[in-house]
């Protein structure tokens, strides 16, 4: 029988483990934690039986991509909720926008028909679209023309394409969404994870995992005791001598690491393409109890799953930027996640869990909380007072926690126009880490950041093709 080691048990890690061992491959997973599900756990961070999502909440790339039709983890008890309104965006005195599911909805609240222009065609060709974003992209798309649309809108600055629109709302919905590539809004390519963000928005919504996203990691783990995988936890991988062989080494590490772990069995040419690979500016993420919920004026951020708190497009493009040179602004972006609007099983006794982060620089030193709750107090007067439970954690925490975030970047590196085209290293297969069956399968390879499990699928997929070879 073939036999893989996936050494890393994050929503990647996973993914590439339950597609080896449904293919029939006897697979053992290693994951340094006590807990596995890396960036898709979710925990009581703040009180007993209040469920917070540890990292990731949110899950709009995760929807039919080929891993989950593949897996079928709805069969492994997963089950997607959504919120009312997909993505808010609250400016001062109860003005705000709101990306409902429907673009024309979405349009007729912005007043804005430059939205529909832009990203309709995007919307409606999603399917296709989504289908060709998460593979590497030196593959020819499924939808050359459907892409090319894409790359026309996706390559340019945010800053550019943002002059589209004639309304404040608009422009400052927009940043919200594109500041999710943790990239000033001035660069180029700095459009391209929110225009996808975008689309899928409108095309598929923002869900949640019901439960909390430890539901995905669950469905991923059920899968696998039913395939027959193995998984050990508490188990730090710091070279493949240190553990049995197997025919399949899958890596859901940074590149970096991956070269470490493999030692010479990886060519230096590859390893050297595998330590250039850049991490970008990073987050300080806070998790709150509030009882009944975040009093936002702009009325429609109490329907939101997320929340873009930061104001105007000019506002955020100058924090973005201050970030990205390292400087910390006094006003920084901040990402809420409200996952009890979607799933209102997660609150208790009128207390809801809130999952917060600020936009800081790379390896920034301190707690951001202060600076969240002040963020948030402007756009929601009161909110301190709601606060009953809260727990924080530094860069260096998240670094300490999940060694994939580096510097505290938890979208494990940069998304620079070349990372965000050829990541980790220009490659036709950006997988393989040369010719000893070893595999990286991490976000640092296409599509990047996000639960989605699709890194991990193509790299289990390659894994496999080279057997069939
Ligand atoms: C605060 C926060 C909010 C986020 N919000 C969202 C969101 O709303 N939506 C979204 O899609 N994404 C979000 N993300 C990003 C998302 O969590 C990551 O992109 C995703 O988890 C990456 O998955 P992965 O499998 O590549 O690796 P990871 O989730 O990073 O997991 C890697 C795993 O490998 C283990 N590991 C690493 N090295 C070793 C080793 N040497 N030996 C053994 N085990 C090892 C780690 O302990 C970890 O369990 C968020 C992240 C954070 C931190």
């Amino acid at each position: 029988m073939v036999t893989a080691n996936v050494i890393g048990s994050g929503p990647n890690g996973l993914a590439a483990a339950v597609t080896l061992a449904k293919a029939g491959v006897e697979v053992t997973i290693y994951e340094r934690n006590a807990i596995p599900g890396g960036g898709a756990r979710s925990v009581e961070a703040t009180l007993p039986g209040l469920m917070h999502d540890h990292c990731a909440g949110f899950h709009p790339l995760s929807v039919n991509n080929a891993f989950m039709v593949d897996a079928q983890l709805d069969t492994f008890g997963l089950e997607w909720a959504l919120p009312e309104i997909q993505y808010a965006h609250p400016l001062d005195y109860g003005r705000g926008a709101a990306a409902h599911r429907s673009i024309q909805h979405t349009v007729q609240q912005l007043g804005d028909p430059a939205w529909q222009v832009l990203f309709g065609p995007l919307a409606r060709h999603f399917a296709k679209l989504s289908a060709d974003v998460v593979h590497p992209m030196l593959q020819l798309p499924q939808s050359p023309i459907g892409f090319a649309r894409f790359g026309m809108r996706a390559g340019l600055p945010a800053n550019v394409l943002a002059k589209a629109f004639r309304t404040d709302e608009a422009q400052a919905l927009f940043a919200g969404v594109a500041a999710h590539a943790f990239r000033p809004l001035h660069t180029l390519g700095s459009s391209a994870i929110g225009a996808t963000l975008l689309a899928a928005a409108h095309a598929v919504g923002w869900p949640v995992a019901k439960g909390g996203s430890q539901a995905i990691v669950d469905a991923m783990l059920k899968a696998l005791d039913h395939y027959g995988a193995t998984v050990v936890t508490d188990a730090h991988i710091s070279s493949v001598a240190d553990i049995p062989t197997a025919d399949i080494v899958m890596l859901n590490t940074g590149p970096a690491a991956a070269a470490d772990i493999l030692g010479s069995a990886v060519p230096d040419r590859v390893a050297s393409g595998l330590r250039r690979y850049r991490y970008g500016s990073a987050a300080a993420p806070v998790s709150l109890a509030v009882e009944g919920g975040i009093p936002w004026l702009y009325e429609p951020a109490r329907r939101a799953g997320t929340v873009h708190v930061g104001g105007s497009f000019a506002e955020i493009a100058v924090v973005e930027a201050q970030i990205a040179k390292g400087k910390m602004p006094r006003n920084p972006f901040v990402l809420v996640g409200q996952q009890s609007v979607a799933d209102p099983g997660r609150a208790h006794n009128n207390i809801h869990p809130v999952d917060a982060y600020a936009h800081v620089p790379a390896g920034y030193p301190h707690d951001a909380t202060e600076l969240i709750i002040r963020q948030l107090e402007r756009f929601a007067p009161g909110v301190r007072e709601r606060i009953v439970a809260r727990s924080s954690r530094t860069t260096a925490d998240l670094e300490a926690d999940n060694p994939n975030f580096v510097g505290g970047d938890i979208v494990s590196g940069a998304n620079s126009m070349d990372q965000l085209l050829f990541r980790p290293r220009p490659a036709l297969n950006p997988y393989r880490l040369g010719p000893a069956r070893a595999y990286l399968c991490s976000a640092a390879t296409p599509p990047g950041a996000g639960v989605h499990g699709m890194a991990g699928y193509n790299a289990a997929r390659s894994a496999l093709e080279d057997l069939e070879r």
